[in-house]
């Protein structure tokens, strides 16, 4: 691991501009302060209250704020989620298609859902309504952090409005944050962009794509996707290659291809107007820290490079941090010890998924030809029973056997 530790107890630490300081919330010190509530935040946030913290999380957003994502859950994700998901489903598959662009169309099945569509202001403003009933949680949205301070063995977090304090803080404001740059421990190995849009299914003539599908090769280093949700459709490419251009002409190009028509011209130039591209930074490289700060979700660049899932380590993340939070304001334990509590269910698939991007999209066609003819039972079996991507390379030979004791199928065909 390069570069030094950050020391307790070293003089302060300062980020942003922290001259004029405005009042604090209240004189309470905080044990806990959490920047962002996305998945990660609210993770953390619901864990430290469980454990009896008390907790303040700000986020720069009002909520219910809209994010950029497609918003597809996979089991182990689902797992991680405090508690059942309800009226947010938005449509569950036991089928997806992985597919070589215009080359062959694989659809893989399982005997329960594979993926778990919803729209991700809710679900963001579900986790944070549901730790807002708890007393000992303090919550400010639109409110972002501009400075951040580590002295005299306690944090001080500037907004434009207030100041406050606490013992130990979270970094879960995602790509590009502030407490990242303020305490750059984790470092991204790259960057993926993706640019979505979310069409009503009435500005279609048609309904072209039954089930969620990956078209691998669509753009350079990457894949397009559609992902259907009651009357809506998230589509979107994702890359790893960098400073593509064109993305809105390459999206457009995609959505033409896979049949998509549009029921008049105003509905599709209404589509084109509503265009962002996103980063999602990836293979985060974690450095023990014996400051109590900790990076969660796409603040340590923790999501999977191979398909840019990262609901999961933000969700997954944010819990190993907030029971760490517990344990060290109980004196039991260090902040130093999180990247390795973070190792087995979520640092061994940023690595391994980082790793295998590479090959995976030089060759895209190549890897889906290893995948449809060896891996895919392991690793269909294994996402469907909720496992880790590590956990289906390790367990490989007998979550083969499992599938094929079960109904785990695949289909293939070629795409006209
Ligand atoms: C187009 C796209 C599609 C995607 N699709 C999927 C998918 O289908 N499935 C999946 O699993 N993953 C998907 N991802 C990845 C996923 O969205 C992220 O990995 C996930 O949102 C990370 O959660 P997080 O809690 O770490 O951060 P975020 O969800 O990004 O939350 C960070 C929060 O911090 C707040 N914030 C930022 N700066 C400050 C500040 N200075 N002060 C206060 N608050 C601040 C922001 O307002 C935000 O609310 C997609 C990503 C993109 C871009």
């Amino acid at each position: 691991m390069r570069g030094p530790r950050l020391q307790r107890g070293r003089g302060p630490l300062s980020f942003g501009h922290t001259a004029g300081v405005p009042p604090t919330l209240t004189n309470e010190v905080f044990d806990l302060l959490v920047v962002g509530a996305g998945p990660g935040g609210s993770s953390a946030v619901a864990t430290a209250l469980r454990a009896g913290l008390a907790v303040a999380q700000l986020d720069g957003a009002r909520f219910p704020r809209v994010k950029p994502c497609a918003g597809g859950l996979t089991p182990k994700a689902v797992h991680a989620l405090p508690r059942e998901l309800g009226v947010l489903v938005r449509g569950t598959f036991a089928e997806f298609e992985f597919n070589a662009w215009r080359g062959t169309r694989t659809v893989f099945g399982f005997r329960a859902p594979l993926l778990t569509m919803v729209a991700r202001p809710e679900l963001d403003n579900r986790l944070v309504e549901d730790n807002r009933r708890h007393a000992r949680l303090s919550f400010l949205d639109g409110e972002p952090v501009r400075a951040l301070e580590w002295r005299e063995g306690r944090f001080h977090v500037r907004t434009e409005r207030r100041e406050l304090v606490a013992r130990q803080l979270v970094g879960a404001d995602g790509a590009n944050g502030i407490v990242a740059r303020a305490f750059p421990l984790a470092e991204a190995r790259g960057r993926a962009a993706a640019v979505e849009l979310v069409l009503a299914r009435e500005a279609l003539a048609n309904d072209p794509v039954p089930r969620p599908c990956f078209d691998f090769g669509a753009v350079p280093r990457g894949y397009g996707w559609v992902f259907p949700k009651d009357r809506e459709l998230s589509v979107g490419l994702y890359t790893l290659a960098r400073g593509l251009k064109d993305v809105r002409a390459r999206l457009f190009a995609y959505l033409g291809a896979k049949g998509f028509r549009w029921r008049s011209a105003a509905a599709e130039a209404e589509a084109r107007a509503s265009f962002e591209a996103h980063t999602i930074p990836l293979g985060g490289r974690l450095r023990a820290s014996e400051v109590p700060v900790y990076l969660v979700g796409d603040a340590g660049a923790f999501a999977d490079a191979l398909t840019g899932e990262g609901i999961y380590h933000a969700l997954e993340s944010g819990r190993i941090a907030g029971e760490l939070c517990a344990r060290v304001a109980r004196g039991e334990s260090s902040s130093a010890s999180y990247p390795a509590e973070l190792e087995r269910t979520v640092l061994r698939d940023t690595r391994w998924s980082w790793r295998l991007s590479g090959a995976f999209y030089r060759r895209p066609d190549l890897a889906l030809r290893v995948l449809r003819h060896t891996l895919w039972r392991p690793l269909v079996h294994g996402t469907g029973s909720g496992a880790t991507f590590s956990a289906c390379l390790a367990r490989a030979p007998r979550l083969w056997l499992a599938a094929r004791r079960t109904r785990s199928a695949k289909r293939t065909s070629e795409i006209g």
